[in-house]
């Protein structure tokens, strides 16, 4: 039997692109050869990076003068690659400290022009993002995390900013719809929302691009990969392949908007469950609660019940459910492609345990 697959990452992909993938992995499209071993510079890859790309156009509803990149190095990459291509030295980038994520990616950027973090929700462990701060207009960019993984926090709505946003979208990538003409820079590792580790996508505003005065090497430099198509050495493949799958998924089942529609419902079925639940109890600012990773812990009086709620989770074949250790409890990762049955099977088992251990 399938497993209901809660984990934060890698994380759950839809069972269609799965068997797909599984399909393309021994026998593409019938010729007799793996995807696996065919060259990224034959018709067959062309023909999926190419529709990867229009098809990713086609669901942000992305304008001109944007480019979609599929790097690898992961969105830790990421954290030194941006302000190595965006910021000289002598400049400075905004930064809000939302978590762990956001932390790191202060720390790179340290390392390439001077850094002004503008809020930071440091003193209650991450529990809510900051608003209301002000943005200097002399920033080179304003660098944001959509989505707090660890934490359980999301950005339900992006700041008026006067600068252009920078924004690390890993955990809630195409989980809704957004406006693209605010955002100068979006990156996202694959394996969160869209589909195997190994690649990242960056979207890239090209005017962002050719203004820092630093030596850059080829293949940490964006303008290498858009004057190539992401195709100036041999790009990972296959989970190329497998995001443009779900891509086609996300597509099929209503874009963005379907995507958030579906979010919002699993969403409500687990923050209403954990109000209600006289044993768990949320750990973040109401208005802030992720539609992507829900985190929750058991009220102190029931704390003893932790391991063994757990343990149920795995005896009804649930996984990925333990907290990070950062917040402990639990972390109820439930992403895109995360069936509202699976997310049901969760809210019932809590109401049972209330009713058996209450
Ligand atoms: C997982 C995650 C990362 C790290 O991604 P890697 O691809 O492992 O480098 C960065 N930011 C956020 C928001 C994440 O969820």
């Amino acid at each position: 039997m399938k497993k209901h697959n809660f984990s934060a990452g890698p994380a759950i992909l839809p069972a269609s692109v799965l068997k797909e993938a599984g399909k393309a992995a021994v026998n593409y499209e019938g010729m007799g050869l793996s995807l696996l071993e065919l060259s990224h510079r034959g018709p067959e890859f062309t023909a999926i990076i190419e529709e990867a790309n229009a098809l990713m156009k086609e669901i942000i509803g992305l304008p001109d003068g944007y480019q979609v990149l599929w790097l690898s190095g992961g969105a830790s990459t990421q954290f030194f690659m941006a302000p190595m291509n965006l910021l000289n030295s002598d400049e400075t980038a905004a930064y809000v400290d939302t978590g762990t994520w956001a932390n790191k990616a202060i720390k790179e950027a340290k390392g390439f022009g001077n850094v002004e973090v503008l809020a930071s929700s440091k003193e209650k462990n991450y529990s809510f993002i900051p608003k209301g701060y002000k943005i200097p207009k002399t920033a080179k960019y304003l660098h944001l995390t959509s989505n707090n993984t660890i934490f359980g926090t999301q950005l339900h709505k992006f700041p008026k900013s006067p600068v252009p946003l920078v924004c690390d979208m890993s955990s809630d990538f195409l989980s809704r719809p957004f406006d693209p003409t605010q955002f100068g820079l979006i990156y996202a590792g694959a394996q969160k929302n869209l589909g195997p580790a190994g690649t990242t996508v960056v979207i890239v505003r090209e005017d962002m691009l050719g203004s820092v005065q630093r030596y850059l090497p080829s293949m940490l430099d964006y303008r290498t990969f858009v004057a190539e198509n992401s195709l100036y050495n041999t790009p990972p493949v296959f989970p190329i392949y497998v995001s443009m799958l779900t891509l086609r998924w996300i597509k099929k089942n209503g874009g963005l908007k379907g995507m958030q529609r579906r979010n919002k419902t699993k969403g409500a079925v687990l923050y209403q469950e954990i109000d209600r639940n006289p044993l768990f109890k949320g750990t973040t600012a109401v208005e802030d609660r992720s539609l992507m990773n829900v985190c929750f812990v058991m009220e102190e009086k029931y704390a003893a019940l932790e391991k063994e709620f757990l343990k149920e989770t795995e005896a009804n074949g649930m996984v990925g459910l333990k907290g990070h250790r950062s917040v402990g409890g639990f972390r109820a990762s439930i992403y895109n492609a995360m069936p509202k049955s699976s997310v049901q099977a969760l809210a019932d088992l809590m109401q049972d345990f209330a009713k058996r251990k209450g």
